[in-house]
């Protein structure tokens, strides 16, 4: 199938149409405005077969899932998503396929107001890399190294699901069972993009954890100079249904939550915030001056050593 087919059967004139749009899909590059006393916010993540997901997966799940992993980059900083530009390496442009795949992209999008406004796409190993364009009032994104001694820290979603569902496919193959809720969470991440918004003004420093709550948490408290009392005994661990629920939840990766801090004298505030989220939020540790990144686990403190902590892919 051409290029050019492909795109306008599948791609051009779908989904949102937004007005800060002066120029979309069709020429050399899109042409947009940024209102006054906002600021841009971009981030661009890849997905390839073999290591980001398996050969096989749903093409509604490649569309869905590497525009997710992207906004939930966005949702880190606090910042709307306006715009994305995906680029796309198909091995063969199989109509069915792209239309189902385009059909996930598309739920996402539509989901968070981001719209479509141009791309690449070309034959290559199966691979997509999205860029998504976001704003944010002047100064008031939400940076990793702005965590103080004091802070708590907290963590949203039920990290560790979507590790026990990437193994229960690999283990299982076509046999596993794909409506469970870890599968539903490996393969359709929720990026936590009102929840982010929402905390602006609130939290001093946010991530989102996509390598795991432990290398990510502790990438977020060296940037702010800060060690830290972490607990996970409130981790809603039953949820994630193995018996090694709380290595998955500290080592497993592909959580796309957010983890963030926030002052001590906050915490009622917060409380009434998250009342009517859609996830569960739970308090996982204290930041702390000179002081190591100390877990408790199963009640036993366990010392973190940075880079000990591997991604599995
Ligand atoms: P170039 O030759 O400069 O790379 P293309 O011919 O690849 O440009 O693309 C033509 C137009 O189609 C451009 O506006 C580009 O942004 C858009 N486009 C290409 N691939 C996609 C895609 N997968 N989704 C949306 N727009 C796309
Ligand atoms: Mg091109």
């Amino acid at each position: 199938m051409d290029e050019f087919v492909l795109i306008d059967q599948f791609f051009a004139g779908r989904g949102v149409c937004r007005d800060d749009v002066r120029l979309g899909i069709g020429d050399d590059a899109a042409v947009t405005r940024c209102d006054d006393g906002f600021e841009l916010v971009i981030a661009t993540d890849t997905i390839c077969e073999g290591t980001h997901f398996l050969p096989g997966t749903p093409p509604h799940v490649l569309g869905y899932r590497c525009l997710a992993v992207t906004l939930s980059d966005l949702a880190a900083m606090g910042a709307e998503p306006t715009w994305c530009t995906p680029a796309l390496s198909l091995p063969e442009a199989e109509p069915d396929w792209v239309r189902r795949f385009a059909d996930g992209f598309f739920t996402i999008a539509d989901r968070f107001s981001t719209m479509l406004i141009g791309g690449d796409t070309v034959c290559g190993p199966l691979a997509m890399t999205v860029t998504v364009h976001g704003r944010i009032k002047q100064g008031q994104a939400i940076c990793r190294d702005g965590a103080r001694e004091g802070d708590l820290i907290y963590v949203t979603g039920i990290p560790g699901q979507a590790a026990a569902g990437l193994r229960a496919l690999r283990e299982s193959g076509a046999m596993a069972d794909t409506g469970s809720d870890q599968v539903r969470s490996f393969w359709y991440p929720q990026p936590r993009v009102m929840e982010g918004r929402a905390l602006v003004g609130l939290a001093t420093a946010m991530s989102d954890v996509s390598d795991g709550l432990l290398a990510d948490t502790s990438r977020l408290l060296a940037v702010s100079g800060l060690g830290a009392q972490m607990d996970i005994v409130d981790l809603p661990l039953d949820a994630v249904g193995t018996d090694d629920a709380p290595e998955l939840a500290l080592n497993g990766g592909d959580d796309y939550e957010l983890c963030f801090c926030i002052p001590p004298d906050r915490r009622l505030e917060l409380e009434r915030l998250v009342a009517d989220w859609p996830c569960p939020v739970t308090r996982i540790g204290t930041a702390q001056r000179n002081a190591d990144i100390v877990w408790l686990i199963d009640g036993k403190p366990c010392n973190t050593v940075a880079g000990q902590f591997k991604h599995f892919s």
